[in-house]
């Protein structure tokens, strides 16, 4: 999965959810690192729709 910077609210509530913990908040952002399972969790979440799968 990405976030879309531009979309993301930063409300947090995927950091929490990820069951594998691998989103991060950055200062200005929200981030995905490497080992994504693309359960899609977060997906679902996302109030801005601003989580997408990588193509
Ligand atoms: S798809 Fe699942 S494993 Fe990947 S970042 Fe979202 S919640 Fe975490
Ligand atoms: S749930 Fe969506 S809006 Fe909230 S921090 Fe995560 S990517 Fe950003």
């Amino acid at each position: 999965m990405i976030i879309d910077n531009e979309a993301c609210g930063i409300c947090e509530k995927c950091i929490d959810l990820c069951p594998l913990n691998i989103i991060k908040r950055n200062v200005f952002s929200v981030v995905i690192l490497e080992g994504c399972n693309n359960c899609g969790k977060c997906l679902e979440i996302c109030p801005c729709g601003a989580i997408h799968e990588e193509v």
